[in-house]
């Protein structure tokens, strides 16, 4: 496995490569679900290349960009043992040299949900990822469910530029109690980790009551603020059962939706989803 830093070094690793191209975006701290994505790629093309980079343009100025866990040799070895050809691992000054001021925004999908709560970041994040795809040139690009309204943002944003890259969405992988791994779970004290499987336990009270028959989004939205509220240490962000294209909130579903929520555990937030067919 090549670890490159430079762009020019980047990009004669990338020119030797023969065959199709699978890219891994992520930003360290790996966990089995980036490894999922790693794996799906290795079964999928003939070579495969993972970045590794804590994007400072999709935090905001009260988020935890300093505090990001990191820990570049272990993900360089995980990443190694999953057959990864080529890992790039530039600093921020490599992807955003002084003088930076090209960004690429995605306008309706970024506006309700994480965007709503979270300004700027999508910003940040369809500008690395161009970046990305731009100077790695993958065939695919594989994401995960885990982060559902990135997906359609990036998806959006592949469509719109015409970036001949196929984007590949993975399942969300899971704790045996349903907590979907994050690496910001690390910041949970053992108290707030089991609180934390409150996400899941909404999501699944909500998937039920679709299944039997709601189609009512208020009261999908209900049922999952309402076990939230029930947990202590949990401070809800937001509920939302949205269309899975526009994000918007619906009132009655008809073709599917996208459930999914924020919560804070003391300074920690975490997000998860589930699609409703
Ligand atoms: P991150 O390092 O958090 O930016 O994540 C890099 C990629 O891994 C993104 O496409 C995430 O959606 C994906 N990812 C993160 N957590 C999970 C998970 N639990 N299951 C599947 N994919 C995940």
């Amino acid at each position: 496995m090549q670890t490159l830093t430079t762009l020019e070094e980047l990009r004669a690793a990338r020119a030797k490569l023969r065959g199709t191209f699978g890219l891994v975006p992520t930003m360290g701290y790996l966990h089995v679900g980036h490894l999922s994505l790693a794996q799906r790629a290795k079964k999928e093309c003939d070579h495969v290349g993972a970045s590794i980079f804590v994007n400072p343009t999709q935090f905001g100025p009260t988020e935890d960009l300093a505090k990001y866990p990191r820990d570049l040799p272990r993900d360089l070895a995980l990443l190694e043992n999953a057959g990864v050809d080529l890992v790039w691992t530039p600093s921020p000054e490599i992807v955003y040299p002084r003088d930076f001021q090209t960004y690429v925004t995605v306008e309706n999908v970024t506006k309700p949900l994480e965007g709503a709560r979270r300004p700027g970041h999508f910003r940040g994040v369809t500008t690395v990822v161009a970046k990305l795809f731009n100077a790695l040139t993958p065939d695919k690009a594989y994401f995960g469910q885990k982060d559902a309204q990135q997906v359609v943002v990036i998806k959006q944003m592949t469509r719109d530029l015409n970036f001949p890259v196929e984007i590949i969405v993975c399942p969300t992988v899971r704790e045996s109690d349903g907590l979907a791994l994050s690496s910001r779970n690390v910041y949970l004290n053992a108290e707030q980790r089991i609180a934390a499987t409150v996400l899941y336990r909404a999501l699944c009270a909500a998937k039920e009551l679709y299944e039997r028959g709601e189609r009512d989004g208020s009261k999908l939205r209900a049922v999952m603020s309402e076990l939230i509220a029930r947990e202590p240490s949990a401070q809800l962000d937001y509920v939302s059962a949205a269309d899975r294209e526009t994000l918007a909130e619906l009132e009655r579903i008809e073709r599917g939706a996208l459930l999914s929520l924020a919560v804070r555990f003391g300074a920690t937030r975490l997000i998860d989803n589930f699609v409703l067919e």
